[in-house]
């Protein structure tokens, strides 16, 4: 679609700052905005951009004992229960985004289970690009590099998803953080697609 459905995405709205606190709902508000902007560079379909950015925070306050009845629930890969709620925010997220909002559309559940860690070059599609880089560039961004990063995504939406990459695992390391595997095989692939 070449348009936002505005209706659609203010009932959606509606159901979403019920589930998060202010701070959070105004985040997703700002990502949204910014994958519109983001998916009309990149001829990306603006309404799945305006709706994934809306609702990719959904759970990100749901608490640690829900997170582990819905990866039991919907017969997620048991390995998750190890991780914590950067991971379960965006994969099982998803789960809670199409069972209460109704969301069906798999390339949307996509973009908001790679959110967080994105995907190989081949995996992640034009939208799960979109959503991960206004999850990281939204007006309300102010980390020390952002405008640098927003610059070099306004040229390439790729380069954009390297940069983020990198200095997300460079943060986590800083920060002696452990880091999921997916992150890994993300900022490895993404290495040898554009560098080598
Ligand atoms: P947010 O939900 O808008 O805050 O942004 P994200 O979904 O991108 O990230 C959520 C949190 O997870 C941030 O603090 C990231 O730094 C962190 N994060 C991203 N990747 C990993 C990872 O591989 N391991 C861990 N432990 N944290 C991660
Ligand atoms: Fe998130
Ligand atoms: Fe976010």
């Amino acid at each position: 679609m070449t348009a936002v459905n505005e209706k659609e995405l203010a009932a959606l709205s509606k159901q979403v700052g019920k589930n998060l606190s202010k701070h959070r709902f105004e985040h997703c508000l700002r990502v949204s905005d910014y994958a519109v902007k983001l998916a009309k560079q990149n001829g990306v379909d603006v309404n799945q951009a305006a709706i994934a950015g809306l609702v990719h925070d959904y759970a990100k306050e749901v608490s640690k004992k829900d997170f582990l009845k819905k990866i039991e629930k919907s017969g997620l890969n048991p390995d998750l229960k190890n991780w914590g709620n950067a991971v379960w925010h965006g994969v099982v997220g998803a789960e809670f985004i199409k069972d209460e909002l109704g969301i069906d559309d798999p390339t949307i559940l996509q973009a908001v289970r790679l959110h967080t860690t994105g995907g190989t070059h081949k995996e992640m599609t034009g939208l799960d690009k979109v959503v991960f880089m206004a999850d990281y560039l939204e007006k309300g961004r102010d980390f020390p590099g952002v405008e640098e990063a927003r610059q070099i995504t306004d040229k390439s939406l790729d380069q954009g998803v390297f940069y983020q990459l990198a200095h997300t695992l460079l943060f986590l390391a800083a920060k002696e953080k452990v880091i999921y595997p997916k992150t890994f095989e993300a900022y490895n692939d993404w290495a040898m697609y554009l560098k080598d």
